[in-house]
């Protein structure tokens, strides 16, 4: 085997979040950086993951802003909706941002190759594309995850994942979506607000598995009041076509017609022929790359970040343990990123927003809560006649009466939980919460105005 080609400091795979801002950092500090990515620059969140997604929810909204501005003597005039539109303008936004990565990156003295790699030993990376072999005296894997649709029902072709989702050629008037992720019940609230039927499929009991119970009965109730169908303890079994649309056969021996199907049900990370196991990169568990707290790997000088690791599978996540790993390995600060009280928002509509502790875990990990809840019509359903609830809860641990938890459904969800999330990580207590003056007229002046726990969750005392 020949020599590699050159050597540099960092070789990076994978330009999405955290990949990005790796090898940024690394620059910024004197590091000669390369970054391969085989796909576009700036990743799943920015090509298809929230920055499309979050444009199409703006769309998706526009449905009940029109409806509910009738109630406040507008009239409205039946407006349409074209969907290349939506995907054209969507698309041109995505150029640009990407454009806008790759001169950010060029500018930080970043060289960003278009090619699939992969590891051939732990110091060499190869280029799929020119065969070219680069020695890197650090090599971090970013390669984030990827939809995988399941086992290979019948008919397994026909489905979408939500990467497809986001380039559909005409809206499809009537959808169904399995899963009850927080990537389902988004794209089944885009699909019903920009107005097609849609049916949403879960095999467990209910959505948002791993949420707080409140809230994952509260948007269910929610989308349902929208009109979207919403199917628990069943899967789909087979895709049938017929003619130019589906028929979706569930376990439970139900049949759905869809014009398309799509599939949320997992994003496993992409390590499949990486050659991880050749050098040693061992996997967790979970199926991530299993890292320490620094995000090395079981080899020394190969570094994880982002969802291939399967921490928590998020943009801003994978951003910081991107930024930690450059601070760590080339800016001499060791840093190592805190993965607790990660706030959180799902784009459904209604929206919700939660940091913390669901009151399930609370019970588990501290016994004593107390429960703060309200549910209420938000002042604009006055006017606007719309039927729906917000929902407001805190959970306090009893003994220090530092808010643990806070979850939201409601309009504004995720914009509200991004400022609770600075005070609970804080340690804020209920005092503090209370001594703190509303703002008036708003939903999330509930947060500190609610005296009385509506539930004390109590440890038996000691047997
Ligand atoms: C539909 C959807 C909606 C989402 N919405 C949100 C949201 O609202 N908020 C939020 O915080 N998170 C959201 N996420 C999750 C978020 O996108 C990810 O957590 C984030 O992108 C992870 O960043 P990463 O750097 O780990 O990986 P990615 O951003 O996935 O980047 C990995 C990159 O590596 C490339 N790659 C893979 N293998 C190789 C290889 N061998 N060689 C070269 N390149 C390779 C890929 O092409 C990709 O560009 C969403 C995800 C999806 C799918």
């Amino acid at each position: 085997m020949t020599a590699p080609e050159r050597q540099v400091d960092l070789f990076v795979i994978g330009a999405g979040s955290g990949g990005v801002r790796a090898a940024r950092i690394a620059a910024g500090y004197g590091a000669r950086v390369v970054v391969a990515e085989e796909y576009r620059v700036g990743g799943t969140c920015v090509i298809r993951g929230c920055v499309p997604k979050k444009l199409l929810v703006y769309a998706a909204r526009f449905r009940e802003a029109f409806e509910d501005a009738v109630g406040f003597g507008w009239s409205a005039t039946a407006p349409t909706f074209e969907w290349a539109d939506l995907i054209a303008n969507k698309d041109r936004e995505i150029a640009r941002l990407e454009a806008a990565y790759m001169t950010t990156l060029g500018k930080a003295g970043v060289e960003i190759v278009k090619s699939r790699a992969v590891l051939e030993d732990a110091k060499t990376v190869r280029l799929e594309a020119t065969g070219e072999r680069i020695r890197a005296e650090h090599i971090l894997i970013a390669t984030g995850a990827t939809p995988h649709l399941g086992p290979a029902i019948p008919g397994i072709e026909h489905v979408i994942s939500s990467n497809e989702a986001l380039h559909l050629d005409t809206l499809p008037a009537r959808v169904l979506v399995q899963g009850g992720s927080y990537i389902a019940v988004e794209f089944a609230s885009i699909f019903a607000g920009l107005g097609s039927q849609v049916t949403l499929v879960y095999r467990g009991d209910n959505i948002l598995r791993g949420f707080d119970d409140d809230v994952r009965q509260h948007l269910r109730v929610e989308l349902e009041k929208r009109g979207i169908h919403v199917i628990t303890g069943n899967t789909v079994a087979a895709v049938e076509p017929c003619g130019r649309h589906f028929t979706a056969h569930l376990s439970g021996s139900m049949q759905v017609a869809a014009d398309a199907v799509m599939f949320a049900i997992g994003r496993p990370p992409a390590v499949r022929g990486l050659g991880l196991e050749s050098v040693g990169v061992r996997l967790a568990p979970n199926g991530g790359i299993a890292v320490d707290e620094y995000s090395q790997t079981s080899v020394p000088g190969i570094w994880a970040v982002g969802d291939v690791t399967n921490r928590i599978n998020l943009t801003p996540v994978a951003i910081r343990e991107g930024h930690a790993f450059a601070d760590t390995v080339f800016g001499g600060k060791p840093t190592r990123v805190d993965h607790r009280c990660v706030p959180t928002a799902v784009f459904s509509e209604p929206e919700v927003g939660t940091v913390g502790l669901s009151e399930a875990q609370a019970i588990a990990e501290i016994g004593d809560v107390d429960v703060y809840k309200t549910s209420f019509r938000p002042m604009k359903a006055t006017l606007s006649g719309r039927d729906t609830t917000v929902l407001l809860k805190l959970l306090v641990d009893a003994a220090t009466g530092r808010v643990v938890g806070c979850h939201i459904v409601g309009e504004g969800a995720g914009e509200m939980i991004q400022l609770v999330g600075i005070a609970v990580r804080m340690g804020a207590t209920k005092a503090d919460f209370d001594a703190t003056m509303a703002v008036h007229p708003t939903a999330s002046e509930e947060l500190v105005t609610m005296r009385q726990p509506t539930l004390r969750h109590r440890r038996k005392a000691a047997e």
